[in-house]
């Protein structure tokens, strides 16, 4: 199945995607999704990021292949929808996108094991990582940089597990504009998703709509030559398609002069599965 989130005559409501329609969970009401703005499909409470996780790109940044997993964490107020706009920071120029697949975590776990992993794993959507070069480098959270507000666009949907299949041989592209930047597999991975999964509940509790963005593959704006002219600028629009999901859409813009991230809505009913 593929769960969403849509707006409606103004209202957010949750539903699945059946072909080129939208269905209402609470009301059954069927839309074309052409009628529908969808949103984010999920707001998570924690939102991790792996860094350094495809060998092709820890090649392209000249880094060291990490000792252990890197995590860091995006702040949830950056989470955006399909097709809303990406801001250029008033405080920064160098601007950069991340195409990656991301695990949306369903059931409250803690201590799960790699061959369990895929049991608490509610399904799979795209994340653009948009990252704030300077500002990531210059602290070794690396936080700021990755939670500028709107730099966190997750959708179209969230596709099952059942559905997707295996999540680590899927083709992930992303293309600025009209050129073709990143073309990598998610089978490329360095520590895979149920890996990854099993690695961050050792140390705490996942929870339902805890979304992971699990690395990005080679082909980031921040090594093309000559520097910066492959990084993103106002007016260029990146588009990320992961196979078996579809595909996210986002323009950038300069920083507006008055933004607030909107308030995060309650769960949807179909994300809570209970506890491992
Ligand atoms: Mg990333």
């Amino acid at each position: 199945m593929r769960f969403c989130r849509f707006e409606k005559d103004g209202e957010a409501h949750s539903g699945t995607v059946e072909g080129d329609e939208v269905v209402d969970f609470d009301r059954g009401n069927r839309y074309s999704l052409d009628e529908v703005r969808l949103l984010a499909p999920v707001i998570p409470r924690k939102f991790l990021g792996i860094g350094l996780n495809y060998a092709d790109h820890i090649a392209e940044s000249g880094m060291e292949a990490p000792e252990f997993p890197v995590f860091f964490n995006k702040q949830s107020t950056c989470v955006v929808g399909p097709e809303v706009e990406v801001h250029m920071p008033r405080v920064s120029s160098l601007l950069d996108y991340e195409g990656e697949l991301a695990i949306v975590i369903g059931t409250r776990c803690r201590h799960v094991p790699e061959d369990r992993a895929g049991e608490v794993i509610a399904g799979y959507t795209i994340a653009n990582d948009v990252s704030v070069r300077d500002w990531q480098l210059r602290t070794p959270t690396m936080t700021m940089g990755k939670s500028f507000d709107t730099h966190g666009p997750l959708g179209p949907w969230v596709v099952t597990a059942d559905e997707l299949g295996d999540p680590h041989s899927l083709g992930i592209r992303t293309w600025v504009n009209d050129e073709l930047r990143q073309d990598g597999n998610t089978g490329q991975m360095i520590y895979d998703c149920y890996e990854q999964v099993a690695h961050l509940s050792e140390a705490f509790t996942l929870e339902p709509g805890d979304v992971i963005a699990t690395g990005t593959p080679a082909g980031i704006g921040a090594v093309r030559q000559p520097f910066p002219d492959g990084l993103l600028k106002v007016g260029d629009t990146v588009r990320i398609e992961i196979d078996g999901i579809g595909a996210l859409e986002n323009k950038v813009v300069e920083e507006p002069d008055t933004y607030t991230a909107p308030a995060a809505p309650a769960l949807p009913a179909w994300l809570d599965r209970g506890t491992f």
